[in-house]
């Protein structure tokens, strides 16, 4: 997949996740390490920015490419109850807010990374490059 075609497949994807209404913004750019894409995200504004990795085109097969970028704009749902969550946590980051924290990203990664998968195996969209 080039870029441009990275860009229409997650502008094609957004009306089949129920993400139409958000503005999504896909730049290529350097990731945190061991991170093929990331997300950026204002849930109150359904504003989001994808950063996908440059070398993710080299590091994986299409359909990895793919389940990658649907695993990204999954955490749109979990956004919004993500950043609830850690406004209650103490700022000072106790050692059972640390654990609650990572507790909390775990059971969210845990459930995305295989629907991922079975959404790029499922869903077969049209995009205009
Ligand atoms: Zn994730």
């Amino acid at each position: 997949m080039t870029e441009s075609e990275i860009k229409a497949y997650i502008a094609a994807l957004q009306p089949v996740l129920k993400l139409a209404d958000w503005e999504i913004r896909v730049e290529m750019g350097k990731c945190d390490a061991d991170c093929w894409a990331q997300n950026f995200t204002s849930a109150r504004y359904k504003k989001a920015t994808i950063r996908v990795s440059a070398e993710i085109l080299a590091g994986n097969c299409e359909e990895n490419v793919k389940a990658i970028l649907i695993h990204e704009l999954m955490h749109l749902y979990t956004a919004y109850g993500h950043k609830q969550v850690d406004s209650l946590l103490d700022p000072r980051h106790s050692e059972r807010d640390r654990l609650l924290e990572q507790i909390i990203d775990d059971l969210i990664e845990s459930l995305i990374d295989p629907m991922s998968e079975v959404i790029e195996s499922l869903v077969e969209v049209e995009s205009d490059t």
